[in-house]
């Protein structure tokens, strides 16, 4: 059967990597989390000193950009691929709500979004992937045979993530992660580069009252007949 490529994009904490993860395991495609690029890359520059609060040196964090080395590592045990930031894993770190703070900044810029897509291009060259992000649809793979774009209400998103970040053993205050999933809305929506939207072609996927099983089987059925249709 041949493969196709699905762009899954949408707003912060909608879901999208847990059921883009569980599609991809479930057909047998490689399933790639671009937010995880993006926060690879934020992590460097906060270790760097390149941005920290009222402060930033992003010229710097570009002239280094070529130095820098992503890769996904699949970890059998876990059944999924972990992010390395220069032979680092760096997976947990990059999803604390420190790298979140700063992370739709460094995506702003030309440059990191440059090298990124070029990346995630290459990546999804053999089809057969489940690819998430905010410009999967849009940029990265306009031709995507099927594309998903998932919302939610800011509140259901913070709630998943606050409970999420709880579980994970990080202290934070609801409030603070509402906060940070709207502010990350606005910068993300509203940047220059390939601002978050929908494609014209992308089957809208609200999933404010949605179980997960719920979705999962959904995304699978609408997969499916995408599937079928190639
Ligand atoms: O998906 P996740 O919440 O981990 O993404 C973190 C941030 O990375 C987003 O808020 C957005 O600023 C940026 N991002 C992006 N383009 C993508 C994926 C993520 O700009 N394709």
């Amino acid at each position: 059967m041949s493969k196709i490529t699905i762009a899954i994009d949408g707003f912060s904490s909608t879901g999208k990597s847990t059921l883009a993860k569980q599609l991809a395991k479930e057909l047998g495609y490689v399933y790639v989390d671009t937010g995880a690029m993006y926060r690879a890359i934020t992590l460097f520059a906060m270790r760097n000193n390149f941005i920290a609060d009222g402060e930033e040196r992003l010229e710097d964090l570009v002239k280094l950009l070529p130095k820098i080395k992503l890769r996904f590592v699949p970890n059998p045990e876990l059944g999924f691929a972990e992010m390395y930031l220069n032979n680092e894993n760096v997976e947990k770190e990059i999803r604390t709500m420190r790298v979140s703070k700063y992370v739709s900044r460094i995506a702003e810029i030309e440059q990191v979004r440059f090298k990124l897509v070029e990346m995630q291009k290459d990546m999804g060259k053999e089809k057969g992937i489940v690819m998430d992000g905010r410009d999967i649809g849009t940029v990265v793979f306009p031709d995507a045979e099927l594309k998903v774009f998932m919302t939610a209400s800011p509140q259901a998103r913070a709630t998943r993530r606050y409970k999420e970040l709880l579980d994970r053993g990080e202290e934070v205050l609801y409030k603070d992660v509402l906060e940070n999933v709207e502010k990350r809305d606005f910068i993300d929506s509203h940047r220059e580069f390939s601002p978050l939207r929908k494609a014209d072609d992308a089957i809208e996927f609200d999933n404010s009252d949605m179980g997960l099983k719920e979705q999962f089987e959904r995304l699978l059925s609408i997969a499916e007949r995408y599937i079928e249709k190639v």
